[in-house]
């Protein structure tokens, strides 16, 4: 049975269920999910990501989170988070990159946020020389400071999407027609946590809600305003408006409900709402990703990569560093948020 006839046969039995719904199973169904069953990254996969692209991405995340902990008076003993790690290439690039950071690594204990059994085994691999340990939520991060990054994590976390008829909204569902999954909208009802989008939208409009995403910043927020920083690059922008889900297989979009686990399934960001419950943590503003790597120097480092590059490998690196910052490739799209204590100074890169 595949993952669509699993599907079908729930919404026959139960009738049409959310986007959330439809989306944890796609992504993360214990034998048939798209994260559970396989590894997506790379040219071989479904779709690349910032760390995959050049070492250069997770050094700079790596000597940013370094000197937001050396600004905080060095803790001696600290969690090192990431959330949703992949191949676990981002973190072994931070280790790698702050090796020469007195006293980072011996301080910081690697604790990685994940589902997918099958990209554990991938961490477990790639890491094998930093002992992390692995948990399934932010619930189960361990107290004290706390240094954290997420990279496309927040995009992978189940959306429900909205479409405002007078002053109440319809929830765009998937059921069934003739058989096949189709979107459908559900009976109109009041919406509490959408009260504040009444005041920007008007009939017909479509907004998305990521509950989990608020809850998770919610979680995170208290421990990071006492020590700590956190880092979260995700595509998306201020305030989400029309709908933003998408499938991507073999580096093209295609339709969402076409081959559920087959296809990754993401959509954008709602930094607004991530600011929005990020109190007591002090927040910076929402910067886009070329804007933050430049800042950070990314260009020295590409010409000093460069240095020791001929042909095709210098050619495959100038394009790495205009892939990752470049207004016209994932420079603009893809922003920063950064979260810390609002006594500190906000981690470099980034401003308030
Ligand atoms: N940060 C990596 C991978 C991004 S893909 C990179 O930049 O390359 C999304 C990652 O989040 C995968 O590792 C996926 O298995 C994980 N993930 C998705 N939903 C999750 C959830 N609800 N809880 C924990 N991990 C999740």
């Amino acid at each position: 049975m595949t993952l669509r006839d699993v599907l079908i046969k729930r919404i026959a039995a139960q009738g049409p269920i959310t986007i959330a719904e439809y989306m944890t199973t796609a992504l993360l169904h214990p034998t048939h999910g798209y994260y559970t069953t396989r590894d997506p990254f790379g040219t071989q996969g479904d779709f690349t990501t910032a760390p995959e692209i050049s070492q250069m991405f997770g050094e700079l995340i790596g000597l940013c989170l370094a000197q937001s902990w050396l600004d905080q008076g060095a803790p001696s003993d600290f969690v090192l988070a990431e959330l949703g790690p992949g191949r676990g290439t981002l973190m072994a690039d931070i280790l790698r990159a702050t090796a020469t950071v007195p006293g980072f690594l011996a301080s910081a204990q690697v604790v990685l946020v994940e589902a997918s059994p099958a990209l554990r085994k991938t961490q477990a691999e790639m890491l094998k020389d930093h002992a992390p340990t692995w948990v399934n939520g932010v619930e189960d991060i361990p107290p004290g400071p706390l240094w954290l990054v997420a990279n496309e994590f927040f995009d992978a976390l189940p959306i429900r999407q909205f479409v405002r008829e007078g002053n109440g909204w319809r929830e765009r569902c998937v059921g069934l027609e003739d058989g096949h999954l189709t979107f459908g909208l559900s009976p109109l009802g009041p919406q509490t946590a959408l009260e504040h989008r009444l005041e920007d939208t008007t009939d017909g409009d479509l907004v998305e809600l990521c509950a989990p995403a608020t809850a998770l910043i919610r979680h995170i927020a208290p421990q990071i305003a006492e020590r700590g920083c956190a880092l979260i690059v995700d595509y998306g922008d201020w305030c989400s408006q029309g709908d933003t889900l998408q499938a991507v297989r073999g580096h093209a979009p295609t339709d969402p409900l076409a081959d559920p686990g087959n296809a990754d399934l993401t959509a954008h960001v709602d930094f607004e709402a991530l600011v929005r419950a990020a109190a007591p943590a002090a927040h910076t503003m929402v910067t886009p990703q070329g804007v933050f790597l430049e800042r950070l120097g990314i260009t020295q480092r590409a010409e000093t990569l460069a240095q020791h590059l001929r042909d095709i490998a210098l050619e495959h690196h100038i394009a790495a560093h205009r892939r990752l910052t470049h207004a016209g490739e994932m420079g603009n799209l893809f922003k920063v948020l950064g979260l810390f204590p609002s006594h500190a100074a906000p981690p470099p890169g980034l401003t308030t």
